[in-house]
């Protein structure tokens, strides 16, 4: 596995994640949240990012709210975003990562979603309950980049990804010629060997990709100026959140709230959603299609929450900006999101300079 050593760890967070009362756990997080995104902001904003709109697909609605919403609508519509961030990092230099860049024409191949496509067809499925806005490589080219422009990928988790077209590895031809994943090590490790209720969320093979593509991360990791991994496990053993400064604000990036109201539910206009997190006394509603530590996912989610802080256009919601945002749709009636807020776009993004490029 390769290592990159222009990478730092947060502070203040990995103290509070060993402690492991879940309930001491949340109110030792809730400090080193706090602490560590002071020093975050401190060092100044990131150099770059823009968001892009890859695809809008069918999610059930059970899991989208933990249950709360109600509708009887089986569906909810999600839009899945990739960022696009540049940063300075240790060394100085400035570093293009993508976040959430979705393979989804490949990711189609996970065991769920092949059962959604049998159930209604692939005409239904892909042409009437999917849209596809654009792809990683078309949007790339748009903000004037190429393939060999890349430093790192990285998802907040690896369900229904399929890695192989990006990365390399069964036969398939890289698309990046140098990106390399950052993930965390308990994701990586977790995927090579999963669990019967695991694999359904899987793309069979999809983490085949030769090991000196891979750095692993271990816990929070600043990347540099402006960006930062925040560890998030709860829905994944190695789930994990993209934490960005811009001159005005802190941004927070997952899949651990379908939208932003899942921070405020207390906000939220989707019948149901509020009354749930009122009679449960929850501050945060789960995204919640994989249960496999939803006490984690619940801390990891405040975290989330603190460190993002307020949004600067609509202050009473926290600034999340879900990887897999909810999205109004005719065949989810009364599952509207309360608001959207601005997509995350901040500089210029710019080509790497041609000597990186081809090392
Ligand atoms: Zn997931």
């Amino acid at each position: 596995m390769s290592q990159s050593p222009a990478f730092r760890p947060l502070p203040f967070l990995a103290e509070a994640h060993s402690e492991p009362l879940p309930g001491l756990r949340l109110q030792r997080l809730r400090r080193a949240a706090l602490e560590a995104r002071e020093r975050f902001v401190q060092e100044g904003p990131v150099a770059a990012v823009a968001t892009c709109e890859l695809v809008t697909f069918p999610y059930p609605a059970q899991f989208a709210f933990s249950g709360a919403a109600l509708s009887p609508a089986p569906y909810v519509m999600m839009t899945n975003r990739m960022q696009v961030v540049q940063f300075v990092d240790a060394k100085g230099e400035r570093r293009t990562l993508l976040f959430n860049p979705s393979d989804y024409e490949r990711g189609v191949a996970a065991p769920f979603y092949h059962a959604l496509r049998e159930r209604y067809g692939g005409f239904v499925s892909d042409k009437l309950m999917s849209t596809r806005h654009g792809t990683v490589q078309s949007h790339l080219a748009s903000l004037g980049l190429t393939p060999a422009d890349v430093d790192y990928l990285a998802f907040d988790h690896l369900h229904i990804q399929d890695l192989r077209g990006w990365l390399g590895g069964d036969g398939v031809s890289a698309y990046f010629p140098r990106a390399k994943l950052l993930v965390q090590r308990a994701e990586w490790e977790m995927v090579k060997d999963l669990h019967p209720m695991q694999t359904v969320w899987f793309v069979p093979g999809g983490a085949d990709i030769p090991a000196e593509r891979v750095v692993l991360l271990d816990g929070d990791t600043w990347l540099g100026v402006g960006a930062a991994i925040l560890s998030t496990p709860g829905h994944t053993r190695g789930n994990m959140s993209l934490a960005v400064a811009t001159s005005r604000e802190v941004f927070v990036v997952s899949e651990n709230g379908v939208a932003t109201e899942s921070y405020t539910p207390l906000l939220s206009a989707i019948p149901g959603v509020r009354r749930f997190a009122e009679h449960m006394g929850w501050e945060v509603v789960l995204n919640g299609n994989t249960r496999e530590d939803s006490l984690s996912q619940y801390s990891s989610m405040v975290v989330e929450k603190l460190f993002a802080g307020h949004s600067a256009v609509e202050g009473a919601f926290i600034n999340f900006h879900p990887s897999s945002l909810l999205t109004s749709h005719l065949l989810s009636p009364g599952l509207a999101p309360t608001i959207v807020l601005p997509a995350p776009n901040f500089g210029d993004v710019r080509p790497t300079p041609a000597s990186r490029r081809a090392a």
